[in-house]
C-alpha cells in the first residue's frame, strides 16, 4: 500500500500535463506525496522538501497514465485464434471455448493482461466481462482479485448475455443466462465490489454485451438497475455492418435509434467501436454526451471500420481510447491505441483529421471523461489521483525527436521508466514490480492449454 508520507519527486523531465489549459513544460517537475500530486511546474522540483526521494527524471516525458476505456481480460488465453475472420466468425469460433472458462482460468487470464496493460502505460482500465458459465465460480470476484495484485486502477463491467441462438442471437445457448440471473448477480456485484469514494481503486458498471447477444428487456432492466444504483452503463455498438444488418432486419431501425429507443443514450453511458453512425447518428451521441471506447487496432484486426473520432469529438460525445479484448487485438497495448488512432484517423480522414496531442488526450483526459472521473485522474494536476507515466525518451528510437508528444504518438513505443498508479511504483524501468512476469507467463501458458484442451482444439 502507499505510504501516506512518501513524497516522490520527478525532477527534470518533460511534462505534458492535459490540464484544461493543456499546459506542457519542456523541462519541469512532478511532486507526489502519498497517493495525491501536490506540485506540478516548470523547472526543477523545489529543493529540500522533507523525506523527498528524488528522481533524476531528465531524457524522461511525465504524461497522465493512460486510461483503457474497453477491455476483455479473460482473453488472454485465447489469443491468435480465427486470425483472418470477421467479427462474426470469430465470435462464432470463440464462443465454444469460453464456454469452458472459471474463476481460475480467468484470474490467470486477467493477470496477464493486466501486467502487459501495465507494461503499456495504463494506469485504469476498465473490464467488459460477459461470459458466467454456470459451473465456472465466481469470475468477477476472480479478476477483481487480479487487478488487485497487478496494482491498476479499475473499473469491472458486470457484462450478460441472454439471447441465444434458439432465440435469434449469435451465442450459443449453453453460454447465455436467464435475465433474472443476470439482474441478480449485477446487483450483487454492485454490492459487493462498487466503491464510490473519490480516490477509488475499483467501480462496477452494468454492461449488457450487445444487440445480437442481449434481449431489449435485458437492456431495459439493466438500465433501471444502474441508474437506481448510481453506476455507469456500457455496451457494444455500432462495430460492424453486420451488426447494423442485424438490427436493421430484427428492429427496424439503426443501432444508436435502437439503443436510444431502450434509454441507453446520456452521459452515464458509454459504447464500445461506434464505427458504423450517420451524421444523425454522430449528432445524437454528441447532443447526449454519451461516451464512445475509440478500439482502433482491434477494429483494424477484425476489418470492422475505423471510428469517426474526430467527428465524435467535434458533435460533443466524450471519446476514449480502448484497447478491447485480447483475442482481438493480440498486442494488448494501450499505448499502441494512441500510435494507431492517428495513423488511422488520417489514412481515413487526411492530414488534420487528428494531432498526436488530440490521441494523448483521448488516452488520458478523454478517458477520464468517459469513466466519470476527470475530477481524479486524466491529468497532472495537484489535488489529482497520482497515476503518472514516465517515459524514456533518450534512446537510441526517439532521441532526435524534438518533440516529446510526437515522439510518444509517431516513435515506437519507449520504455516506461516508472508506472504510478495512486502512487505505487507498478513499473520500473520496463519491468513490473508487483508480479513476477516469467511466472505470469508459465501460468497462462497451462490455462490456455487447459481451456482449448476442454473445448478440443488441437494446437
Ligand atoms: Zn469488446
Amino acid at each position: 500500500m502507499t505510504d501516506p508520507e512518501t513524497t516522490t519527486a520527478l525532477d527534470g523531465c518533460s511534462v505534458v500535463t492535459m490540464d484544461a489549459q493543456r499546459r506542457e513544460h519542456s523541462t519541469g517537475h512532478v511532486v507526489i506525496t502519498g497517493n495525491r500530486i501536490t506540485q506540478v511546474g516548470a523547472g526543477r522540483a523545489p529543493e529540500g522538501l522533507p523525506d523527498a526521494r528524488y528522481v533524476d527524471a531528465s531524457g524522461c516525458l511525465a504524461t497522465p497514465g493512460l486510461i483503457n476505456t474497453h477491455h476483455h481480460l479473460y482473453q488472454w488465453v485465447t489469443r491468435g485464434m480465427a486470425a483472418d475472420d470477421t467479427l462474426f466468425g470469430w465470435l462464432t469460433t470463440l464462443y465454444p471455448v469460453w464456454a469452458g472458462i472459471d474463476a481460475d482460468i480467468v484470474e490467470t487470464a486477467a493477470t496477464g493482461s493486466l501486467t502487459w496493460l501495465a507494461r503499456t502505460g495504463c494506469t485504469t482500465t476498465t473490464d467488459h466481462h460477459y461470459v458466467f458459465p454456470q459451473t465456472g465460480g465466481d469470475v468477477f470476484a476472480a479478476e477483481v482479485e487480479a487487478a488487485a495484485r497487478v496494482g491498476l486502477r479499475f473499473h469491472p463491467c458486470r457484462g450478460s448475455m441472454d439471447l441465444g441462438r434458439s432465440r435469434g442471437g449469435l451465442p450459443p445457448d449453453n453460454i447465455v443466462e436467464d435475465r433474472d440471473a443476470v439482474l441478480t448477480a449485477t446487483q450483487a456485484a454492485i454490492d459487493r465490489h462498487h466503491d464510490p469514494a473519490p480516490d477509488s481503486m475499483l467501480r462496477v458498471a452494468v454492461a449488457p454485451c450487445s444487440p445480437f447477444s442481449v434481449t431489449g428487456d435485458l437492456l431495459v432492466e439493466a438500465a433501471e438497475l444502474a441508474r437506481h444504483n448510481g453506476v455507469l452503463m456500457h455496451t457494444h455498438l455500432a462495430e460492424t455492418t453486420d451488426e447494423d444488418t442485424f438490427c436493421r432486419e430484427h428492429f427496424g431501425c439503426t443501432p444508436v435509434e435502437y439503443v436510444d429507443r431502450l434509454g441507453w443514450l446520456g452521459d452515464d453511458v458509454w459504447l464500445a467501436h461506434g464505427i458504423h453512425l450517420d451524421d444523425s447518428a454522430v449528432r445524437r451521441l454528441g447532443d447526449t454526451r454519451t461516451g464512445v471506447a475509440h478500439c482502433p487496432t482491434s477494429n483494424a484486426r477484425l476489418g470492422a471500420g475505423i471510428c469517426r473520432s474526430r467527428d465524435l469529438r467535434d458533435a460533443g460525445a466524450r471519446v476514449g481510447l480502448g484497447v478491447d479484448g485480447a483475442a482481438s487485438n493480440e498486442s494488448n497495448s494501450l499505448w499502441e491505441e494512441i500510435h494507431h488512432a492517428v495513423l488511422f484517423a488520417r489514412a481515413r480522414g487526411g492530414p488534420g483529421a487528428l494531432s498526436v496531442r488530440d490521441a494523448l488526450e483521448m488516452a488520458t483526459i478523454g478517458g477520464a471523461e468517459v469513466l466519470g472521473r476527470q475530477g481524479e485522474i486524466g491529468s497532472l494536476e495537484p489535488g489529482k489521483l497520482a497515476d503518472v507515466a514516465l517515459w524514456r525518451l533518450d534512446g537510441l528510437g526517439h532521441v532526435d525527436i524534438v518533440d516529446p508528444v510526437a515522439a510518444l504518438a509517431l516513435g515506437a513505443q519507449p520504455p516506461l521508466e516508472l508506472l504510478l498508479v495512486n502512487g505505487r511504483a507498478v513499473v520500473e524501468r520496463n519491468r513490473v514490480t508487483t508480479v513476477d512476469e516469467a511466472e505470469v507467463a508459465r501460468r497462462v501458458a497451462t490455462a490456455s492449454t487447459k481451456l482449448l484442451s476442454r473445448a478440443g482444439v488441437n494446437r
